[in-house]
């Protein structure tokens, strides 16, 4: 059996103390705190459950958008990833996206399946949750639904011109943004294209077929 050297000092602090019969034997339980929490046990957390869960509501695929590709469509051009996540509503774990810590001067964010521009750079913010959130989106390009998988009733959001699944949005978090509201959106589920000014001049008509 071996303890790294940070346990092996918390053991040797704690025998010491307990030698000398000082009444720190109630932080014994702070040992389990330096140890990483299985994964497994997180997905007995409703809240983490379902971030970690494919959503069994699926109210939104049945709803029709303009971009009709099939499944199978969708698999000859998607990864198996991006498929799980937009296709089926997956969820990437926490701070594995590549967008979580990106924020470029300019840009769109569109989206993975379609390439529909949905989020200015501009609308960005760090929210430290471990997703990439906006505070707003380009007008019209993400669309609202109803979630209530896991009990729980949340605000799913999707691409609006192919459904792909996006994220969740929520509001009244108190974020110091225009609107509190805080998109969480799913790198695996976005694109990045540095030069499009789509954000920027074409807000109000949607000119990309
Ligand atoms: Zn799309």
């Amino acid at each position: 059996m071996r303890f790294s050297p940070l346990l092996s000092k918390v053991f040797f602090t704690f025998s010491s103390l307990a030698r000398l019969g000082t009444p720190h034997q109630a932080r014994l339980p702070q040992l389990s705190q330096l140890r990483p929490l299985p994964l497994r046990s997180m997905s007995g957390i409703p809240f983490l459950g379902a971030l970690f869960g494919s959503s069994s509501s699926n109210n939104s695929s049945k709803m029709s958008y303009p971009d009709k590709r099939s499944d199978d469509e969708w698999r000859a051009v998607l990864n198996k990833e991006q498929f799980r996540i937009l296709r089926e509503k997956g969820t990437e774990p926490p701070g594995s996206g590549k967008f979580d810590k990106h924020y470029p001067e300019e840009g769109v964010y569109t989206c993975a399946a379609c390439h529909a521009p949905l989020y200015k750079a501009k609308q960005k913010f760090k929210s430290g949750c471990g997703w990439p959130a906006y505070f707003d989106s380009i007008p019209g390009a993400v669309t609202r639904h109803e979630d209530k998988a896991f009990g729980m009733t949340r605000t799913e959001i999707v691409c609006s011109n192919c459904g792909g699944h996006l994220g969740h949005v929520f509001k009244g978090e108190g974020f110091p943004t225009p609107t509190d509201e805080r998109h969480c959106v799913n790198s695996v589920s976005l694109s990045f294209a540095p030069d499009d000014k789509a954000g920027e001049a074409k807000d109000a008509k949607e000119s990309k077929a």
